[in-house]
């Protein structure tokens, strides 16, 4: 078969223990999806979401297969997960994701009320958990969440880089830099 070599991700999986679920194991799983994202063309954010020691949703950013802008990795779980627990309200579970939520996932994992967001890479230009501001600290909210970061941000940064890496080396027109971690 055929393969189109822009979608070939230089970066392997990785295969954690199963027998100690710490944060670097769910990390390591929504790293997967990034793969996975980056294998479909998508900018390679992936995320994972655990409920009582279990990965419960798993997904990648799927705006651009979609051409939907709330497709994003977070928002994809977060949907997942309510349907696995059937349930909107996500008490007792646990988001972790490859990059900082955006606005728009940082809003939805407060109205989710996720008990917890472990992130990797911090994101200065986008990032609402910490990076330009904390939608988390604001304090009228009647749901906070605690905040994990830096698990795995070394491999998940570099992923980062080098997929905008090559966007810029073969379509330099056609990068969109908001998700750029650089
Ligand atoms: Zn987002």
């Amino acid at each position: 078969m055929m393969r189109d070599s822009a979608n070939d991700c230089p970066f392997p999986k990785r295969f954690p223990s199963q027998l100690l679920r710490d944060d670097a194991f769910f990390m390591t799983l929504a790293y997967n999806q990034a793969i996975d994202g980056w294998r479909r063309d998508e900018v390679p954010i992936g995320a994972v979401i655990e409920y009582g020691g279990e990965p419960i949703a798993a997904a990648h950013n799927e705006v651009e297969s979609t051409g939907d802008p709330t497709a994003h990795a977070e928002m994809l779980a977060l949907t997942q997960a309510s349907r696995a627990l059937g349930d909107w309200r996500l008490n007792g579970a646990t988001l972790f994701v490859t990059k900082e939520p955006c606005p728009m996932c940082s809003g939805a994992a407060l109205m989710s009320r996720l008990a917890r967001v472990v992130y990797a890479v911090p994101d200065p230009k986008m990032g609402c958990l910490g990076g330009v501001t904390d939608l988390n600290g604001i304090p009228t909210l009647n749901h906070h969440f605690s905040i994990t970061r830096g698990i795995l941000e070394l491999e998940c940064r570099q992923l980062l880089q080098a997929f905008f890496r090559e966007k810029r080396n073969s379509f330099p027109s056609a990068v969109d830099e908001t998700q750029s971690p650089e």
